[in-house]
């Protein structure tokens, strides 16, 4: 079996080891016999959107994101439809605040996103930073890494719920969102390496699109949860 991902602007969106998604990704297909092909898109010419299994976007600056705004909204209609038959995406911080309609920097600038969920998110001032914990319905608990100014509040199904950091917005005790097979968050960290279910469920939900099956050989993960309760203990006694 193949799979190609798309890996979007990875010279501007690329923050906190954010690569690593696509490497555990890589890697936890390839343990399985899969074949997962990447693509570095740095120009959305490079783009055929109807032949792409999985999108990776990860995160930048403001001024990073200002960069590639006017190459993402060229494919913005294309990639509404994709999400809508159920492609797999993950947008972190970033690339997340670009699925929406808009995103205004503390400066005042307002980057226009895709549209492809109806939410925008606007910066404050004091940024988010920190080491995060949620607890998710689907993927038990959830560690990462946060940094980001902008604030979202959406009325989407979240991704989980905050038990440590800021998540959307640090008020509302939400983070991420989910909708079809798009999972957008603020979880940096790389998210993936350490929370294996959900590179399980990315590729799972894109091999079910292809192929219509979805049932992926179990794998040791003893290591990846290691990692991940030792990042859980830091985060809960810093
Ligand atoms: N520039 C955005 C913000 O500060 C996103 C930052 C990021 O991707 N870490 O909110």
């Amino acid at each position: 079996m193949n799979l190609l991902l798309y890996n979007l602007f990875p010279d501007r969106l690329n923050l906190y080891g954010d690569r690593g998604n696509v490497i555990a990704l890589q890697k936890r297909c390839e343990w399985r016999g899969i074949h997962l092909m990447i693509a570095d898109i740095k120009s959305t010419n490079d783009m055929n959107l109807s032949s792409v299994d999985i999108i990776f976007i990860g995160g930048g600056s403001d001024r990073e994101q200002g960069l590639i705004t006017t190459e993402l909204l060229k494919i913005k209609n294309d990639f509404k439809f994709c999400v809508e038959d159920g492609i797999s995406c993950l947008a972190i911080c970033g690339g997340y605040q670009l699925l929406g309609s808009y995103y205004v920097t503390s400066e005042g600038t307002i980057h226009r996103g895709m549209e492809i969920c109806d939410f925008h998110s606007t910066a404050q001032k004091d940024r988010q930073v920190g080491n995060i914990l949620i607890e998710t319905k689907e993927f038990g608990s959830v560690v990462g890494f946060e940094n980001h100014s902008g604030r979202t509040y959406h009325s989407y199904k979240p991704l989980g719920k905050v038990i440590k950091g800021y998540g959307n917005n640090g008020e509302d005790g939400t983070e991420g969102l989910i909708y079809h097979n798009v999972i957008g968050t603020y979880l940096h960290g790389p998210i993936l390496p350490k929370n294996p279910s959900i590179t399980d469920h990315i590729i799972a939900a894109s091999l079910e699109r292809k192929y219509g099956k979805k049932e992926l050989i179990e794998l040791d993960d003893s290591q990846e949860y290691e990692a991940k309760q030792h990042a859980e203990k830091i985060c809960l006694t810093l």
